[in-house]
């Protein structure tokens, strides 16, 4: 059986805890590997190796961090189709979606290339007589990143590329359900000539996780996954002095007004919904149909279902593949055979592909959702898409902002009032107008509200850069005997 070890110092080292996870392939449902699991002296001794790393690494001029930074980006650029075969074996993703997720991915080390020009502080000469203030960012040392099993390679850039570029040392804890792309891309990086001990990877679960949210050398903790663990993370880093940004789970609406493009809007949808098996957290969960609209909606939503192709992504022609593991797919089941006995309306049931031996489910579509079901009430993460009939914009608009998740949502509507009007009302970070997947570019940040992030900056981007780095202002006067005093009043400027 294939083991998967740790990388520390550039290098892979091999479990000493004992203790192992299983790693399937989960279209053939078969277990393909072991990943070690880290013992909390095992955490302790990369926190260490991460901690003796970064003097020299917060030293390192910021023109060769990002000449690395670049060679990252070129290393990644030639290998992506390597990096692909990864998320399809353990996580089960077609090649356009492992693909796609690799692609944001780099746009994100893209941005990292220039922080350099946006690490600069603010100047003001003659603050008061010969006195001079300036801001300044440092780094904040060794610092963590936790991700979740549905972006091994892309989540992991959201967070190391800023957080190296910024001068930190960082410890990456991947999804032990397909740790492996984490590995090729530490790779990547020692190619980069990133020094030992800068990015370091430990597998592992709970004990481990637990562990870096308590040891007092580990200054920010990262995270993404469902929302009850980002709240644990969330509480649990902050009591303990770190800084964090956690994000959760989502349950993103489509609100479709009766002007929008009917074709256009449910293509979209069905994009959005069915794309990596619904293991998306920006997916489409919810259509809100307008009424006047809704039976035609739901009559072209039904049409084009079918037409996904449904299958391993070692078939080219596959669209659609797998769920990570056999109890989520029967978790997603359960939602969709229970649906009728609350009374909603089943019109595609996919769960006949459950008899599969890999973890397949067929895409579902789930007519008259309300809220008080649980399939819409909890965050499905799978290929179901759910549509609740609304009487007008308002109601669409009440829906989005009384559900507890924030994280994105999507307008679909030819008037221009309308959407501006939605985009000032949702309560929700990241919008879409005739877009149904909003996430952020990223020289933007990407991040919702309520309970799908716990924390005030968001992933990323401009806020990624607050994030790991702390401002100083250093006053300044250089000396000049003549106007040497003693004065015990509070310094004033005038
Ligand atoms: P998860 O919460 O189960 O796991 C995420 C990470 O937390 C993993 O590294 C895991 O090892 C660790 N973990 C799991 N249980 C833990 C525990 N009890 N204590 C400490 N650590 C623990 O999430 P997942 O199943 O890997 O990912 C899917 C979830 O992530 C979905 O809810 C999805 O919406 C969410 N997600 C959110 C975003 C976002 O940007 N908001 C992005 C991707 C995924």
């Amino acid at each position: 059986m294939q083991r998967i070890s740790h990388w520390v110092n550039n290098k892979v080292v091999a479990g000493t805890s004992g203790r192992t996870g299983k790693v399937f392939n989960p279209a053939t449902g078969e277990q393909q590997a072991e990943v070690d699991l880290a013992s909390t002296a095992e955490v302790d001794a990369v926190i260490a190796k991460s901690k003796a790393a970064f003097p020299e690494w917060r030293a390192t001029g910021m023109s060769r961090r990002a000449e690395i930074m670049f060679r990252t980006r070129e290393l990644l650029d030639a290998n992506r189709k390597e990096l692909a075969t990864f998320l399809t074996l353990e996580h089960g993703k077609v090649p356009s979606d492992a693909l796609g997720e690799i692609a944001r991915g780099i746009e994100n080390i893209e941005f990292a290339c220039g922080i350099p020009a946006l690490m600069k502080g603010g100047y003001s000469e003659q603050a008061s007589g010969g006195v001079d203030v300036y801001s300044i960012r440092q780094p904040l040392g060794v610092v963590a990143g936790i991700t979740p099993f549905n972006f091994p390679a892309m989540v992991p850039m959201w967070m190391f590329a800023n957080a190296i570029m910024c001068g930190n040392t960082f410890i990456l804890k991947p999804s032990e359900k397909d740790p492996s792309a984490s590995m090729f891309i530490a790779d990547l990086l020692r190619q980069a000539g990133l020094p030992d001990g800068v990015f370091n990877v430990l597998h592992g679960d709970k004990e481990a996780v637990d562990r870096l949210l308590v040891h007092p050398d580990i200054q920010s903790v990262s995270f993404v996954g469902s929302t009850p663990i980002a709240k644990y993370v969330y509480e649990t880093g902050t009591k303990n002095g770190k800084r964090v940004q956690a994000l959760g789970g989502a349950k993103n609406h489509m609100l479709v007004l009766p002007d929008a493009d009917l074709d256009m809007a449910a293509d979209a949808a069905v994009s959005a919904a069915y794309g990596s098996a619904g293991e998306r957290f920006m997916a489409v969960s919810v259509v809100l149909a307008v009424d006047s609209i809704a039976d035609a909606l739901i009559e072209k939503l039904a049409s084009r279902v079918p037409n996904i192709k449904v299958g391993p992504g070692t078939d080219p022609s596959a669209e659609m593949g797998p769920l990570i593991s056999r109890e989520h797919r029967d978790k997603v089941a359960s939602y969709i055979n229970n649906a009728a006995g609350e009374g909603a309306t089943v019109v595609i049931n996919g769960t006949d592909k459950a008899k599969d031996a890999g973890f397949f489910l067929n895409p579902s579509l789930i007519d008259n959702v309300k809220p008080g079901m649980k399939c819409y009430d909890e965050e499905i993460f799978g290929p179901v898409l759910t549509v609740m009939r609304v009487k007008s914009y308002a109601e669409g608009l009440k829906t989005i902002n009384d559900n507890e998740f924030g994280n994105g949502t999507a307008i679909f509507t030819r008037d221009g009032g309308v959407a501006r009007q939605f985009q000032y009302d949702v309560q929700v970070g990241m919008v879409g107008i005739n877009v149904p997947i909003p996430v952020p570019v990223s020289y933007y940040s990407f991040g919702g509200w309520k309970a799908s992030l716990f924390g005030d900056q968001h992933m990323y981007g401009p806020e990624g850069i607050n994030f790991f780095t702390r401002g100083k202002v250093v006053t300044s006067r250089w000396p000049d005997p003549r106007t040497s005093a003693v004065d015990l009043g509070f310094p004033t400027n005038r």
